[in-house]
């Protein structure tokens, strides 16, 4: 029993008030006000709302009839619950007020079982309503699907969460909706979408799919890309959903055969370029797109679609390059600015195929995106972890550290830690010798995991950089809490300094941050000598950039000087 529950007690007799009052306080309920006659009792309608209302009939000024009549006259008052009180002799005036819309009756002298049980069943009627009204507020009647404001909202919200993820929209319109609406009537235009969409349930099976009823000639329905089977099956489309359809309407349903005209539009996104509002409109131009140039499915942006498509298809090479071992590490040294000696070299993965090589910046988001990153994250490391205590055992007296690029997802992985620390053991190398990258990305969202890992890491003497400084969103607070080693200062702030003065501005600035937090500083993508004696100028540590070195394998590293 909802205990705040409201209850209005009308009877002219102030002994029944009493009674019913004290009954209804012992059952839990609080909230009780009394009226003496219906006029008392219309006034309390409009001071406050109430969930239920015991109504006497005989009364005077105005009688139980009159309060029934007027409140069921107005929608804002049709659904509070109204229960009759009648003395034994009258049974003939419930009936009446019945007709008049009342819901339940309940006679004098009360029987405190009956009262109770009428009461409870007329606040759970009340909520019931409550809940179907609301419920109806957020999605449509005939469909069950979310209206566009909670589509929208679910969008916006999965896109937030997910904000390196490609997200697809599928914008169906019934073309020819609005004509069976106006020819065979709503209910049967109705119908048809209700049935096309018992059908698109069967397509679209799983709750990684959500649908919503965006016009009345329109359905939608949101993924993200990589759950849904028709990218990463690369499933013909109009095979797979618009055919069988078109089969199933025309099978089924003999009053809307041959009407059942729908288009679909899709579009693919990621966070970074649109928002869900767009996604949704970009869409839903697709569509438009397709009823236009009479074809079935268009696609938003062909080539964003291919792309895509492509993207998708790299991946089980990718897992296949992987498990043979395809993959391989290249190092990049990095120097000292003022001198030009090399100090610590950063790891970078590559992927050489039958046609030339991958790049990192083309196969790593598809791998972040897909989640194979974890793999490729423990390949490098094992890989990297083995290179150095080669290295070590080369050149023992030789002070160099490695730095590795850890995706945003392995930070959040609380297991990191321990991995990176059995590898130091199994190769036999001091934890000073590895440095370990991460992007501002890591930082936004569940950072507990974040935070333990850093820890942890940190106080094996592992050196934590944070890469590509400068280019995430995430806030400059972040600073404070963590206390990285390495500032890892993204090239943005390198291209064209030599004419750019806002970047002349800007540089120093952020060196400045990275020394009073005392971090060290790398530059990366410095490419001429200029960008080197302007690095040097505004006190910069150290410098990566094709200027000094390029990745190079490991051959070639094992030919420099310092290994010699
Ligand atoms: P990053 O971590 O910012 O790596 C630095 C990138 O800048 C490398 O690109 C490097 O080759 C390039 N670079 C260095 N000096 C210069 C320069 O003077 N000019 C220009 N234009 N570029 C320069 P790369 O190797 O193509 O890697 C691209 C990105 O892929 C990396 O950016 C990193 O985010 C990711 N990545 C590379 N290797 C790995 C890896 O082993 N694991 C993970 N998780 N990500 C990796
Ligand atoms: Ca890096
Ligand atoms: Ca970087």
């Amino acid at each position: 029993m909802k205990e705040d529950a409201s209850i209005l007690v009308v009877d002219d007799n102030e002994d029944n008030r009493y009674t019913l009052k004290r009954r209804l306080k012992r059952m839990g309920l609080k909230n009780i006000v009394e009226a003496e006659n219906g006029l008392e009792a219309m006034k309390q309608v409009e001071l406050q709302d109430f969930d239920m209302i015991l109504l006497d009939i005989m009364m005077p000024i105005m009688d139980g009839y009159e309060v029934l009549k007027r409140l069921r006259s107005e929608s804002r008052f049709i659904h509070i619950p109204i229960i009759m009180i009648s003395a034994l002799s009258d049974v003939e005036d419930v009936v009446k007020a019945i007709d008049l819309g009342a819901d339940d009756y309940l006679l004098k002298p009360f029987n405190p079982v009956l009262l109770r049980a009428k009461v409870e069943a007329s606040l759970l009627k009340k909520r019931l309503i409550e809940v179907e009204k609301n419920f109806y507020r957020d999605y449509d009647k005939s469909t069950q699907l979310a209206k566009p404001d909670l589509f929208l909202g679910s969008l916006d919200g999965e896109m937030r969460n997910n904000p390196d993820t490609t997200f697809a929209v599928y914008y169906f319109k019934f073309t020819t909706f609005q004509q069976l609406s106006h020819s065979t009537g709503h209910q049967d235009a109705e119908k048809h979408i209700k049935h096309c969409v018992d059908i698109l349930k069967t397509i679209f099976v799983g709750e990684h799919y959500f649908f919503g009823r965006l016009a009345d000639d329109a359905v939608a329905i949101y993924s993200i890309a990589k759950k849904c089977r028709f990218f990463t099956e690369q499933l013909n489309i109009e095979k797979e959903v618009l055919a069988p359809l078109d089969d199933a309407i025309s099978i089924s349903d003999e009053t809307i055969r041959g009407v059942g005209q729908i288009h679909l539009g899709i579009c693919l996104t990621t966070p970074k370029l649109h928002n869900g509002g767009q996604l949704i409109a970009n869409s839903s131009f697709a569509c438009e797109t397709a009823i236009k140039e009479e074809k079935k499915v268009a696609y938003y942006d062909k080539d964003i679609h291919k792309k895509t498509l492509e993207k998708f298809k790299l991946e089980p090479k990718l897992k296949q390059a992987l498990i043979e071992n395809k993959l391989v590490m290249y190092y990049q040294p990095i120097v000292l600015g003022a001198t030009g000696e090399i100090k610590t070299f950063e790891a970078l993965i590559r992927w050489p195929t039958a046609n030339g090589m991958i790049s990192p910046g083309e196969f790593i988001p598809l791998a972040e995106e897909t989640g194979l990153i974890l793999e490729i994250d423990d390949y490098v490391m094992t890989a990297v972890c083995e290179q150095v205590g080669k290295w070590i055992k080369q050149k023992p007296k030789m002070k160099f550290s490695v730095g590795i690029n850890i995706s945003a997802r392995h930070w959040a992985d609380e297991k990191l830690s321990a991995k990176v620390i059995n590898l130091l053991a199994l190769y036999d190398i001091p934890g000073n010798y590895l440095k370990l990258e991460m992007t501002e990305s890591a930082l936004v969202g569940n950072i507990a995991s974040v935070r333990t890992n850093f820890d942890l890491l940190q106080s094996h003497g592992i050196q934590i950089a944070l890469d590509d400084f400068g280019t995430g969103y995430a806030s400059l607070s972040y600073l404070l809490d963590f206390p990285f080693n390495v500032l890892k200062v993204d090239r943005v702030f390198i291209v064209d300094i030599e004419t750019d003065e806002q970047k002349q501005k800007l540089l120093p600035a952020i060196l400045q941050i990275s020394k009073s937090l005392n971090m060290e500083s790398i530059i990366e993508g410095v490419e001429t000598k200029e960008q080197v004696d302007i690095v040097n100028q505004c006190n910069g540590d150290l410098i990566q950039g094709f200027y000094f070195y390029k990745p190079s394998p490991v051959a070639d590293i094992d030919q420099l000087d310092i290994f010699k």
